[in-house]
């Protein structure tokens, strides 16, 4: 399974596959669960269409080769760019608790387009599950992270989890995942997280996005970890 980083706070400079991508405040990822039915996955839109569409463009993915997008929470960041990745076969899900407005706006810009409400663990499509909207500590904001069933061999039968900002702690989402299978690795924006002494059980840390800490995460972990920004392809 591959997990290519579409948008993130910091892009990738250089030649090849994912140069003159752009960089802002904000995460899009996409999911692909080769070989599986719901191929591609794209968890989060960034901040801006305009941005979004053209990364996008310059990797040469199509909107409608997406048919599932799932948002990790109601942040602006996250949702931004969702009409540019909207059409008419695509389902979106997202935490229920996201406000009747927002709802009604998804459903308004595209015709057909399905909204799925996630409340508990779920599997979205094989290998693919959301660990259910988690509490924030922010009134009313919910948010779901993604559990990835490996497929590459590296982390055997284990688990890889894909989060939005992790504003319910990412102690609480790795916990939260673990229902899943053993989780092995961690992929995408870490927020104010500080007990850094749990990474060391994984095989594989990536922090994106608002990570604050993501300078020290890449040197006290330097074999387990890979610099993130837009352009990256992550192989879980
Ligand atoms: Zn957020
Ligand atoms: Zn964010």
């Amino acid at each position: 399974m591959n997990l290519r980083i579409l948008y993130d706070n910091e892009a990738k400079v250089g030649w090849g596959e994912g140069e003159g991508l752009k960089s802002d405040w904000g995460f899009s990822c996409l999911v692909e669960a080769e070989g599986r039915k719901g191929e591609k996955v794209l968890f989060d839109t960034g901040a801006s269409a305009e941005i979004l569409s053209h990364n996008l463009r310059k990797l040469g993915i199509k909107r409608e080769e997406i048919e599932i997008i799932a948002l990790s929470h109601e942040h602006w960041d996250h949702v931004g760019g969702l009409e540019t990745v909207l059409h008419e076969n695509v389902v979106v899900y997202l935490p229920r608790s996201f406000t009747r407005a927002a709802k009604r706006k998804i459903e308004e810009q595209a015709a057909g387009v399905e909204v799925v409400e996630v409340s508990g663990p779920a599997e979205i499509v094989p290998g693919v599950h959301t660990t259910g909207e988690l509490e924030t500590g922010t009134a009313g904001l919910k948010e779901q992270s993604l559990v990835l069933e490996a497929t590459s061999g590296k982390g055997g039968e284990g688990v890889v989890v894909l989060t939005g900002c992790a504003h319910p702690g990412l102690e609480n989402i790795l916990e939260a995942a673990g229902r899943f299978g053993e989780v092995y690795g961690v992929v995408g924006g870490f927020h104010g997280f500080d007990r850094l002494e749990l990474l060391a059980g994984l095989e594989l840390v990536v922090p994106c996005h608002c990570t604050v800490r993501k300078q020290e995460i890449l040197e006290r972990f330097p074999k387990k970890t890979a610099w993130c920004g837009a352009g990256v392809t992550v192989e879980v």
